[in-house]
């Protein structure tokens, strides 16, 4: 495979040098498309919190994110990981973005959600996001489908091993390391039904964490993609016709739901969500109505659905729990390019209540 980066061997000496009591620190945002984008800088050597980091800024106007007259947008930490590419002392600073007059930028969708995860708090939210994607090459084509045409049918490749049916697995197992590395609550990945697609999962995580997990997940997998030379497809129908489209399965419980008696608790919250069905659709993602078919192991867009172990509804309760009679259940309707702070705000707000 070629890459686009050239190590030399001086690159690497060097890259291995002293830092003379400096740490860089990568500040990471969330631009106006739902992608990530990142910065660095200098800071002396110590322990580091969001608390004691400076607040940044960058040019929003470069990235749609504030008009030109008035495009300083400030960079408040929120959270702080080890830095996997660099390696520690070194950090990754997830950062909210906040405009001028002290009030939340357009695009910072954390702020509203982390007052609901803390109005919420006692009820212990667990959420487990599964992120599907695939990988495409220079030509915006699944990574290894073949020029000019079209791989053998789905079948293979969900789970698969070999030469053929699965791609790009160097980045996926450079991307779980990644994630352990930096306290990521990676909990394990899988080839999908689509040749060239991908799923890693997060969780449990609870309240905040959830949406700044994923985050920081998604921007090492774009950095990892970068460096590999491929590109990372978010869309949740990569490829029109008779192929999977790519969701992020969004499993919840609270504390009432992982104990004994909980699968009350969570046919009660399936009640809840119904009626919040379409504004529950409008906070998951752009373009889902191209995958929400009610084919291809989806529900239909238009209809809130829910079934024990079925895969074709809105929302399944795992076997497992409505065999033991508490646990969790899985929203399947989120798309792979929802921002998880939407995702587990609206859950929270349909089950419990608006603020
Ligand atoms: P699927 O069978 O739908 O492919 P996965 O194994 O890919 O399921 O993902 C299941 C997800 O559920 C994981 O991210 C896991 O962390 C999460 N999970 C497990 N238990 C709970 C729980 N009690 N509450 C919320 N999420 C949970
Ligand atoms: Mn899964
Ligand atoms: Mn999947
Ligand atoms: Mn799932």
């Amino acid at each position: 495979m070629a890459t686009l980066s050239s190590r030399t061997e001086t690159v690497n000496d060097i890259l291995k040098h002293d830092q003379k009591g400096k740490i860089m620190a990568t500040y990471v945002w969330i631009d106006a498309v739902g992608e990530t984008r990142s910065k660095c800088r200098t800071l002396p050597e110590q322990e580091y919190t969001p608390d004691n980091l400076p607040v940044w800024n960058f040019d929003g106007s470069s990235t749609d994110q504030a008009p030109g007259d008035n495009s300083d947008v400030f960079l408040r930490p929120c959270a702080v990981f080890p830095d996997p590419f660099r390696c520690s002392p070194n950090i990754i600073v997830l950062s909210e973005c906040w405009g001028a007059d002290g009030t939340p930028n357009k695009f910072n969708f954390r702020h509203e959600c982390a007052k609901v995860m803390e109005a919420y708090a006692d009820h212990e939210p667990w959420f487990g996001l599964e992120q599907e994607y695939t990988i495409l090459g220079n030509d915006d084509r699944p990574f290894g489908w073949p020029v000019g045409g079209f791989p053998a049918p789905q079948g293979p490749y969900y789970c698969g091993v070999g030469s053929g049916k699965v791609f790009m697995r160097d980045l996926v197992e450079c991307h779980y390391k990644a994630c352990l590395y930096a306290d990521i609550k990676i909990s394990g990945t899988n080839a999908e039904v689509m040749p060239g697609q991908w799923e890693f999962q997060v969780g449990p995580c609870e309240g905040i964490e959830m949406g700044d997990h994923l985050w920081v997940a998604r921007y090492f997998l774009a950095r990892i993609a970068e460096d590999l030379g491929v590109k990372v497809s978010w869309h949740p129908k990569p490829i029109r016709g008779d192929w999977n489209g790519q969701g992020l399965h969004s499993n919840f419980s609270s504390k009432e739901m992982r104990v004994e008696g909980g699968m009350k608790h969570i046919e009660d919250a399936i009640k809840k969500l119904e009626p919040h069905h379409l504004e529950c659709i409008k906070e998951y993602g752009e373009d889902n109505d191209l995958r929400l078919t009610g084919r291809h192991e989806t529900g239909s867009i238009d209809q809130f659905t829910w079934g024990v172990a079925n895969r074709g509804t809105s929302i399944r309760i795992p076997r497992e729990a409505a065999a033991k009679g508490y646990g969790y259940f899985e929203d399947r309707r989120p798309a792979s390019n929802a921002d998880p702070y939407r995702v587990t705000k609206v859950l929270m707000t349909s089950i419990f209540g608006k603020l």
